[in-house]
């Protein structure tokens, strides 16, 4: 007999259990699979940005995750502009365990409710959008699932063949020294350095090993690595000057190697069935954000299988599924975009593996249409950003209340999808080259049918007036000098 549930997760990593736990919130029966038996299984990705703590905040995952392993207020010493190393403070960073820190989310998730099932494996996935039937393995049984949707959030996968490469091919290698073997400079820091065929990153990890990554080209560190990827890395060590003192150090664990090219899947939403975190996408490892951003999509996507399980109609459905691709393609644009500028600030900016990185850019993928309108898509939203100007902001320019004001001529209204409670909805949005995204909401609240008025010209005491109707009467003043300010808004003459 199968056992009935509404989702279906594939995958215990940080998109699937935040998934899982969101979407159990929201009052759905989950039941995830997981394939590692070893658990907690060795994982990557350790530092985390402070973007974390809000999602963990917003799951009500703060005590699950207190005994986690992790070092905090680690300076980052870095030398990335220049050959000269600065030191960055990076308070709200944190480096954890990400064993563990998986692990207690998983504890979290079973503790919640969660059906979960590890070791498990996937056996066959039959039946149809909205009624799939499941069978997967544990060591002592085989169980059949009937489920709503199926979410995958397997992780990453190279060389799949509906996934488009967001950048050239980058690959990681890493290995780690004994505590007793850090060299004292590198003891209490993390490190970034840009060499001229790649970067190295290392820190302290919670265990008091220090881990060190060198990311460059495959293709070149295997032409010049002469297939010894130990010495390669040792050899950019040397080359260093803030892991020099590494080069000759024991290291204590074997060298690992993994490809971490970033890419985009290109058919993330079919037929009720979803990708999530690193099976939708992976970010060039270079922002440390990964985590932060596998979360946070995981967070849009329950929001967009709610709506749609929740929708009355088509429309709806389709509003959805367009929200959850646009945050798709709005977090690859940006972190590709992101990254470009700073592989271009990099010293040594003029070698080939810095050239090939610092253009932001989509090449199309010829003959996969998919492909072409991903790259379309995100290449679209890399324009946007290229066009944002960022405003001088002009303090002072307090406006008399007799004075005729409107929306600067660049500003236009479009629709956009946003979540409001926990549904997506069609909001009318601003857009502007002084916006870095079209603003819907300002301090929570909806700016728009509001300020339809601006569209023309209106006196500012009747847009007060009219704001002064729904929002507090202070607060309208500090939205329209705020608009004002960023040049959003205009005075014109009577
Ligand atoms: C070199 C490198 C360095 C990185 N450094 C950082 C960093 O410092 N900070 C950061 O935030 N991010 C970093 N990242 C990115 C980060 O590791 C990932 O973005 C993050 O782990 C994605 O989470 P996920 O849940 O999507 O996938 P994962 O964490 O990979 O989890 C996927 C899970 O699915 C399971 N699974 C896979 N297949 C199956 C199956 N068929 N059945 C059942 N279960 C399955 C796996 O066992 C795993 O537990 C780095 C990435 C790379 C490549």
């Amino acid at each position: 007999m199968s056992q009935r549930a509404d989702m279906f997760i594939v995958g215990a990593g940080p998109a699937g259990l935040c998934a899982a736990l969101r979407l159990q919130q929201l009052g759905y029966r989950v039941v995830l699979i997981e394939r590692s038996a070893a658990w907690p299984r060795p994982q990557i990705g350790e530092a985390l940005t402070p973007g974390v703590k809000n999602i963990v905040d917003f799951l009500d995952a703060n005590q699950a995750l207190e005994n986690v392993p992790h070092l905090t207020r680690l300076p980052t010493r870095l030398s990335w502009r220049s050959r000269t190393a600065e030191t960055v403070a990076h308070a709200d960073a944190a480096v954890v365990d990400r064993s563990a820190f998986d692990a207690a989310l998983l504890r979290l998730a079973i503790a919640r409710g969660i059906e979960v099932h590890q070791p498990a494996s996937l056996d066959s996935v039959g039946g149809r959008a909205g009624d799939w039937q499941l069978a997967f393995s544990t060591p002592h049984a085989t169980h059949q699932v009937q489920a709503r949707m199926i979410l995958d959030a397997q992780g990453r996968r190279n060389s799949q063949p509906r996934q488009m490469l967001c950048a050239p091919r980058l690959s990681a290698m890493w290995a780690e020294i004994a505590e007793s073997d850090i060299p004292s400079e590198l003891a209490h820091v993390t490190q970034v350095e840009a060499l001229e065929q790649g970067w190295l990153w290392g820190t302290r990890l919670p265990d008091r090993r220090y881990r060190i990554m060198l990311l460059s080209d495959p293709l070149v560190s295997r032409q010049l690595g002469q297939g010894r990827p130990e010495s390669w890395l040792r050899h950019h060590c040397g080359a260093s000057s803030l892991f020099a003192g590494a080069a000759r150090q024991p290291f204590c664990s074997p060298l690992q190697m993994c490809a971490a090219t970033p890419y985009v899947a290109v058919d993330s939403w079919q037929d009720g069935r979803l990708k999530l975190g690193d099976a939708a996408f992976a970010l060039d490892p270079i922002s440390s954000s990964g985590v932060e951003k596998a979360m946070r999509f995981s967070l849009q996507a329950a929001i967009a299988i709610h709506t749609v399980l929740q929708a009355g109609n088509e429309a709806q459905r389709t509003l959805a599924h367009d929200f959850y691709q646009q945050r798709l393609i709005e977090t690859c644009a940006r972190h590709h975009f992101w990254t470009a500028a700073y592989y271009r600030q990099a010293w040594c900016s003029e070698q080939p593996f810095w050239q090939e990185r610092s253009t932001p850019g989509m090449a199309a993928a010829p003959g996969n249409r998919e492909a072409l309108l991903m790259s379309e898509a995100l290449q679209q939203e890399i324009d946007q950003l290229a066009s944002y100007r960022e405003p001088v902001i002009q303090a002072g320019l307090d406006m008399q209340t007799s004075q005729m004001i409107r929306f600067h001529h660049l500003v236009q209204i479009v629709s956009l999808p946003c979540v409001t409670g926990d549904k997506v909805e069609l909001r009318p949005a601003m857009r502007h080259p002084h916006l870095e995204r079209p603003l819907a909401f300002w301090e929570n609240e909806a700016i728009l049918p509001r300020l339809e008025i601006l569209s023309q010209k209106a006196a500012l005491s009747s847009v007060l007036d009219l704001l002064g109707q729904s929002m507090n009467l202070q607060k309208a003043r500090r939205l329209l000098s705020w608009l004002r300010q960023r040049g959003l808004v205009e005075i014109v003459s009577d």
